[in-house]
């Protein structure tokens, strides 16, 4: 088999890029590990940017998003006793997030790249990358397909990243020491906005996927198991960390899904290696407090289709040359900003009181000065695509 661009991985970086080059005119082939069942049940992200909103509406993907999504013009930071409101129609006017989760991007993805005749190949699980730095091509199955560009877009355990030879890429991580631990619940929100709240007990997350599915999180410590915490302990739990202003009560309901998911962030540079180019997880990792994950994954993606299409109609290289760099300047940004949001707002083993009261005091800024709240809005909306340039 031959194909312009061989992409690893069917997760919103994968399809998205599947899509992006097939709307350019640029052929591409996916293999996936899982099963197309699987990828579109993976319960994960939910908060779009609206760079990602954008993207996704101007790239024809985005009607069912448009009908289903729920934009959101705020979310709360709660602590202290008191809710505090962090209101985006103010601060950012004309930027917003949706909230939608990642399974329906998946599902609009695959659904439109198999409408447009799109080969996407489920169930290969022995992917195997060659030849990186000429003539480029994939192995799977007994198969062989041969690609100009090899776009690595199969997470943080896919094989794209470590087919790079040892000594070319410099690792930047920080493991934190807690994990969360999510919930979907049959139940409709306990209110309309995202409530980060932040307490002695640790941190919890208020969120939702749609009028009657509620999605949850809780700081958990990073050896927690699932059997740990029967449904009655987690909503307990989840009242003791969210009923801490007065009037508000969470609406209980059946526990429909549950997982555990390790905190970490994460950045391989560069996010290329000759003709193979990484996207998404597979290049970087941020813990979900800032929402930026899947985010980071479509900006990646953007430049890379926009590099991909100015080999292909000229010939330069000079996009693709300068796609890690590129794509580093935001994620650079969304690491700073995710590690910002976790430690304001999650408990550490090592936290002191001196500790307890800077994050405390970190807080009270935010939320009574208009410009750290601005701070926070335009990077939780996320910044535009073309950020970065100096301000005069
Ligand atoms: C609990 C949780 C909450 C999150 N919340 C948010 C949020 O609110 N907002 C946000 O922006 N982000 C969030 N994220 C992060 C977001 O889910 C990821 O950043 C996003 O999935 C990255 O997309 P991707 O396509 O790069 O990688 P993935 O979604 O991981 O897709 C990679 C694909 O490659 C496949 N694959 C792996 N190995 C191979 C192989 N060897 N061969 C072939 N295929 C392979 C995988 O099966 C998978 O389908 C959250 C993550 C978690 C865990």
């Amino acid at each position: 088999m031959r194909t312009q661009v061989g992409i690893v991985g069917a997760g919103p970086a994968g399809l998205l890029l599947s899509h992006l080059l097939h709307l350019r005119g640029i052929d591409s082939v996916v293999l996936e590990a899982r099963s197309r069942e699987y990828v579109e049940q993976r319960v994960r992200a939910g908060v779009l940017e609206q760079g990602t909103v954008d993207v996704l509406n101007e790239a024809g993907v985005g009607a069912r998003m448009s009908a289903e999504g729920l934009p959101h013009h705020g979310i709360e930071l709660r602590y202290g006793g008191a809710g505090h409101r962090i209101p985006f129609e103010r601060l950012v006017p004309g930027r917003a997030i949706t909230v939608y989760g990642q399974q329906e991007v998946v599902k609009d993805l695959i659904a439109r790249r198999l409408a447009d005749g799109g080969k996407i190949l489920f169930d290969v699980p022995d992917v195997v990358p060659h030849s990186l730095e000429a003539d480029p091509y994939l192995t799977f199955q007994g198969e062989r397909l041969d690609c100009d560009v090899i776009a690595g877009c199969d997470g943080f355990h896919g094989v794209c990243r470590p087919s790079i030879p040892d000594g070319v890429l410099s690792i930047f991580q920080r493991d934190y020491p807690f994990a969360w631990l999510g919930i979907l619940a049959q139940v409709p929100p306990s209110a309309e906005e995202l409530i980060y709240s932040r307490g002695d007990r640790g941190f919890a997350l208020h969120s939702m996927r749609s009028p009657e599915i509620s999605r949850f999180y809780l700081q958990v410590p990073p050896d927690a198991s699932l059997d740990d915490w029967p449904d009655e302990r987690i909503w307990a739990e989840l009242r003791a960390r969210l009923e801490t202003v007065p009037g508000f009560a969470l609406t209980e309901g059946p526990i429909i899904s549950r997982d555990l998911s390790a905190m970490r962030s994460f950045v391989a540079e560069p996010m290329r290696y000759g003709r193979l180019y990484l996207a998404g997880d597979a290049a970087h990792i941020v813990p979900p407090t800032g929402a930026k994950g899947l985010n980071l994954a479509v900006a990646d993606v953007r430049v890379l289709t926009e590099a991909l299409a100015g080999l292909y109609a000229t010939g330069s290289t000079e996009l693709l040359d300068a796609y890690s760099a590129t794509c580093l300047k935001r994620v650079w940004r969304a690491q700073h900003f995710s590690w910002w949001m976790t430690t304001l707002l999650h408990t550490f083993d090592t936290d002191d009181p001196y500790g307890r009261r800077l994050q405390t005091s970190h807080l009270d800024y935010v939320t009574s000065s208009e410009a750290a709240a601005t701070t926070l809005a335009e990077n939780y909306v996320g910044l535009p695509f073309d950020f970065g340039a100096p301000r005069d």
